[in-house]
């Protein structure tokens, strides 16, 4: 489809609040299979930014192009589509089911987005080297397990686009790590893109690149 140099493309982006600019004129492009770290202190829209390049946020105005596709025009049921066949998101928060276990919280992903396939859920999480705990509920499981598991689940639908803000924001260094290592391990097999939002320069060093945003703006594009 879209060119690869030009997979996600912010033009002139801004998010206005009654009380606050959360983004001011944003101008980004993301080629296709980059590893990006956005960092910022808090309050500086990097969050606002991830909500507005998935869709579940409406910028006041600017254009977000994904692939080619124009997601500012798009409406609510075509977007929600959109962002079931190309985006796998991971949160601070689990965010999992907790009446349901490991394999069941994946497989509402897949439900969500076509069939449900047990085996096929029970594979990602031993890929995430959670396969020893399938069956276990969120509160069995530690804060990194648990994040293990949302990783499985946002790639279970082999999204284009991984998208995560402050995803190891609960952990303790050692769990941070791994969780990194996991995530860069997945990130050469299956060359997603990944736009990372992250307070911490150890996790943002992950990334090759590396924008830094303040009061709205982006005030510095790095590359190492
Ligand atoms: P960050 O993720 O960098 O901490 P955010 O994107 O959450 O920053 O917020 C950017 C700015 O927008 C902040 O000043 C915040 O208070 C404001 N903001 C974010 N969401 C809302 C909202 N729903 N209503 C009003 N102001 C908001």
């Amino acid at each position: 489809m879209g060119s690869a140099d030009e997979f996600i493309k912010l033009r002139c982006v801004s998010k206005e609040y009654a009380t606050a600019s959360a983004l001011r004129g944003i101008d980004m492009v993301v080629e296709k299979g980059q590893w990006v770290s956005v960092v910022g202190p808090s309050g500086s829209g990097k969050s606002t930014l991830l909500n507005i390049m998935s869709g579940l946020d409406n910028p006041t105005s600017g254009q977000v192009v994904i692939d080619s596709t124009d997601i500012t025009a798009m409406k609510e049921d075509e977007m929600a589509r959109f962002r079931r066949e190309k985006i796998g998101f991971v949160f601070q928060q689990s965010h999992l089911i907790p009446y349901l276990n490991a394999v069941e919280n994946v497989m509402l992903a897949q439900y969500f987005h076509s069939i449900a396939d047990e085996r096929e859920a029970a594979d990602s999480l031993e890929r995430v080297g959670m396969g020893h705990r399938i069956d276990h509920k969120p509160s069995q499981l530690s804060g990194g397990e648990q994040q293990r598991i949302c990783i499985a689940r946002a790639l279970i639908n082999s999204p284009q686009i991984l998208l995560a803000d402050e995803p190891t924001g609960n952990l303790d260094r050692e769990n941070t790590r791994k969780i990194l290592e996991l995530l860069n391990r997945l990130y050469s097999e299956r060359q997603f893109t990944i736009i990372l939002v992250t307070h911490d320069p150890f996790v943002a060093q992950w990334g090759r690149r590396t924008i830094t945003m303040e009061d709205g703006k982006i005030i510095r594009d790095e590359y190492r």
